[in-house]
């Protein structure tokens, strides 16, 4: 499934072929929709946002069109008119004369007003999302400590959109990775030093990944194996999908396990199970 960083790129495609200009005809496939083509159909297209792993593309006038991706969703963006080879079933398309942004497949989408985005289900149970240029590390240590969540293992922790948006499946591996931290330990276990070092990882590896195309090692290190001639999957994470391999940092061999029917890889010497 896409995860924060990758919804936040395809989000920067479609700005960039339709923000700013008039949709000169928006389609949607589902029956219910097909009353708001007419109305954002000639309207300006003032943003393309996204909060966690929903996108929200905003009109003159108020109305937005909500969409989540889930695991199937996928955009394209096209010249005008033009449509890609793919087995995928249309389900929105935003034209202007020079460009189509085009959403197949996704089933979550629909038109909402202001108000409706703030008491929207989905959205308004979010927490901040991990790309969030004003989010700091002072305010994620505080949410840590929140007894909303400070009694919950990470591994299921970090996956709950309530409490950062944006973190899925890979992310969750490499933020703990990064801060030295094992997945079965919850926050209020963790010293001021390690929750500080969480709340820097979530940031940092989430705004890493956005920057380069998903990968979250250390890029120096990325590039070096890439010179190497390793292939992009095996250098683009620390951890996440290299069980059995060693680790790049201390040599040790990952392992992976299965939470709540997700895979999650650790390094058991990077991430010791208890405290030293
Ligand atoms: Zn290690």
């Amino acid at each position: 499934m896409p995860e924060g960083p990758e919804i936040r790129r395809a989000a920067d495609r479609v700005a960039r072929a339709i923000a700013g200009r008039p949709a000169t005809r928006v389609r949607f496939a589902f029956p219910e929709l097909k009353r708001f083509e007419r109305r954002l159909s000639g309207k300006r297209v003032d943003a393309v946002d996204t909060r966690g792993k929903a996108m929200l593309i905003r009109f003159e006038g108020g109305l937005s069109i909500y969409s989540h991706s889930q695991l199937y969703g996928r955009w394209y963006v096209r010249p005008a008119g033009q449509l890609p080879r793919t087995g995928r079933t249309l389900r929105l398309a935003i034209h202007n004369p020079d460009r189509s942004a085009l959403l197949y497949s996704a089933s979550e989408i629909d038109v909402l007003r202001p108000a409706e985005i703030e008491t929207h289900p989905f959205l308004s149970r979010l927490g901040p999302d991990a790309l969030d240029r004003e989010l700091t590390d002072s305010a994620l240590e505080a949410r840590l400590a929140d007894a909303r969540f400070a009694r919950r293992q990470l591994a299921a922790l970090l996956l709950d959109q309530g409490f950062v948006a944006g973190i899925g499946n890979y992310l969750r591996s490499e933020i703990l990775f990064v801060a030295g931290i094992h997945p079965a330990r919850r926050p209020r276990d963790l010293s001021d030093d390690e929750r500080h070092a969480l709340a820097r990882a979530i940031r940092r590896v989430s705004r890493r990944s956005y920057r380069s195309a998903g990968i979250t090692n250390d890029l120096e290190r990325a590039r070096e194996l890439r010179a190497r001639g390793l292939s992009r999957s095996a250098y683009r994470h620390h951890v996440f999908g290299r069980a059995g391999e060693r680790c790049w940092s201390c040599g040790g061999v990952i392992e992976s396990s299965t939470r709540g029917g997700r895979r999650l890889f650790v390094c058991p010497s990077c991430q010791p199970a208890a405290q030293a």
